[in-house]
């Protein structure tokens, strides 16, 4: 039987299952919708490989427009702002309505955001996605003193990337430890000595409450 499945968020989790699906239904119409204007691409590089210019943009897809092509998967880019899931309907923020018989959500993740005096706003850059980290590319590359706030996974890859480029880097995390969700505190604190042997800066058990416009952070102490 011929069916319609739409994949919302076309990510890692989006390409795979598309590809994954049409090994075993060959008939269906396949379409992933993803509100970035690119074919799914690999985001562990962003803060590492691509960050420090060993990999290029191109590199970071996961696979070319031919390949879909020839799977006969549809790519459109598109936001979706609401699901009708007794209708079987999606509404997209431009208000194209798509239909299906079988829905995916793979729509990912996205960061925490922190307070900020709205003149700040592009003062602040996130690392989520290809664009974010263009620009964080392009911005460092002027600057010698760099905070990040969060030390887990990512912060801690982009701490040292940046340190691999000179910089003065200052990490700020709110927990007790590094990365405290995945790692155990021997672990944790072997991470920190060697960020320090590196020359960057470690605050732990501080949040952040907000980010003024004197680019000052202003932190909650425990
Ligand atoms: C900088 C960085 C480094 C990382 N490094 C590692 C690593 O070293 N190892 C590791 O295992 N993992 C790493 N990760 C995590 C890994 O990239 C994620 O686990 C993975 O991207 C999750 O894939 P996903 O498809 O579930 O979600 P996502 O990659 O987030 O994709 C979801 C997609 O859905 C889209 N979307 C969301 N809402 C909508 C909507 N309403 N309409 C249309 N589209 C929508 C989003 O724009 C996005 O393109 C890293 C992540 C980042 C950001």
């Amino acid at each position: 039987m011929k069916n319609n499945i739409i994949i919302l968020g076309g990510g890692q989790a989006g390409i795979y299952a598309a590809r994954e699906i049409r090994q075993i239904d060959s008939k269906s119409n396949i379409k992933i919708l993803g509100e970035e204007n690119l074919l799914p691409y690999e985001r562990p590089p962003l803060s590492k490989d691509f960050f420090l210019d060993k990999k290029k943009e191109e590199d970071l897809y996961f696979h070319s427009s031919d390949v879909l092509k020839n799977e006969n998967i549809e790519f459109e880019n598109i936001s979706i702002n609401k699901v009708d899931f007794e209708n079987k309907k999606l509404f997209a923020k431009n208000d194209n309505v798509y239909s299906y018989d079988s829905l995916l959500i793979s729509t990912g993740s996205e960061n925490k955001k922190i307070t900020l005096d709205n003149n700040l706003k592009n003062d602040i850059y996130y690392l989520r996605n290809l664009e974010e980290a263009k620009k964080i590319k392009e911005i460092v590359s002027n600057k010698n003193k760099i905070t990040i706030i969060g030390g887990g996974f990512i912060g801690l890859e982009i701490a040292s990337s940046l340190s691999q480029l000179q910089k003065k880097v200052i990490v700020i995390e709110i927990g007790s430890q590094l990365m405290g969700r995945v790692i155990p505190k021997q672990i944790a604190d072997l991470v920190q000595k060697t960020h320090i042997e590196h020359g960057n800066e470690i605050i732990l058990n501080k949040q952040i409450e907000k980010i003024t416009k004197k680019k000052m952070a202003i932190m909650k102490f425990y």
